[in-house]
């Protein structure tokens, strides 16, 4: 159902991956994942140990690219270019729509570890279950069972985009029932669990070797204003939308250095317009404590041809200008941390 020419990948269920490793569903969990943060950090005050043998370890559903040059305080997450779908997706929807939810690429387009910064990336589909939701952000209609807690779907939920996607960005529906509660908190536990929880050690880790931390949650959106939003159909002016929540995320200066970095390559860059960071932000965000985080949007049609789901001529500028970003944070941590 998901051909590999439209670059998704089929994938083992969890279940039959947790059996070739020869381990219980146990034992992926919040646990495991902290021990990998350890290994991870162990790894980056060894450099004799192979960065293939930590990758081993890892969630295979949550990518962990090390730095690949000096380390500097700086982490890069890509909760939604995640292209790998479970075989108990069931989705009946065709892959094309389930695609245009993917933020395609981002994961390359933001060259962090090149740069020293580790980069996190989810490998399922945000429609599956998105990482940059609360848990309480689901529609009540997808779920055939009770549900054990309260739930305040938001107004993306309402478009079919909460924490379970309901709906492609075109609007046909993804399932054809509702889902048990329990295939439900299953997403819950196996993939957005461990997404968060590896993306927190991260950050916790550069945190206590910097006594700082620099955070960019990367995304990229459509070039017409989706579905719920103002604007719904009209073209997005701006090449980048950063979002720190209206200044609450991250110290202005984070955000005015990374509006400057890009403006400076001629790109039009816009702040808090709309896109203003969401669930992973507003939880790992907190200036005071010196732990920044800010969201950028890349709209789409400046490094992709969307219609072909394939990069386009202004993939290589962009990312020169986000690999410069990274570089200038580095430089900032440098000086402040
Ligand atoms: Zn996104």
């Amino acid at each position: 159902m998901h051909e590999s020419t439209y670059g998704f990948q089929r994938l083992k269920t969890r279940s039959s991956l947790v059996r070739t490793r020869g381990e219980g569903t146990k034992d992926i969990g919040e646990e495991r994942i902290a021990t990998f943060g350890r290994r991870l950090l162990a790894m980056k005050r060894d450099p004799s140990a192979s960065g293939k043998r930590i990758l081993h370890l890892k969630n295979p559903m949550v990518r962990i690219t090390p730095p690949q040059a000096g380390w500097i305080p700086v982490v890069l997450d890509s909760p939604h270019s995640g292209t790998r779908f479970p075989d108990d997706f069931n989705a009946i929807a065709s892959t094309e729509a389930l695609r245009a939810g993917v933020d395609a690429f981002v994961d390359q387009l933001f060259p962090g570890p090149a740069h020293g910064a580790i980069m996190i990336a989810a490998e399922f589909p945000r429609a599956y279950i998105d990482p940059n939701r609360p848990l309480d952000d689901l529609d009540p209609a997808i779920i055939a069972s009770t549900w054990p807690a309260p739930l305040t779907p938001s107004n993306k939920s309402g478009v079919g985009a909460g924490l379970i996607w309901t709906q492609c960005m075109d609007g046909t529906p993804i399932y054809s029932r509702p889902l048990p509660g329990a295939v439900i908190k299953a997403r819950i536990e196996q993939y957005w669990r461990p997404y968060r929880t590896t993306l927190t050690g991260a950050l916790d880790d550069a945190h206590a070797r910097a006594g700082a931390v620099w955070h960019i949650n990367c995304h990229s959106m459509p070039s017409i204003w989706p579905a719920g939003v103002a604007g719904e159909g009209l073209p997005v002016e701006a090449d980048f939308l950063l979002g720190d929540r209206d200044g609450t995320t991250c110290a202005p200066e984070m955000t005015a250095l990374v509006k400057e970095v890009l403006t400076g390559y001629g790109y039009r860059v816009a702040v808090n317009d709309r896109f203003k960071g969401v669930d992973i932000v507003r939880n790992e965000g907190r200036p005071t404590e010196r732990r920044h985080s800010l969201q950028i949007e890349v709209v789409r049609s400046r490094y992709m041809d969307e219609p072909r789901w394939q990069p386009a001529d202004g993939f290589d500028a962009v990312q020169a200008a986000l690999g410069e970003v990274v570089r200038a944070l580095g430089e900032y941590a440098g000086r402040t941390a």
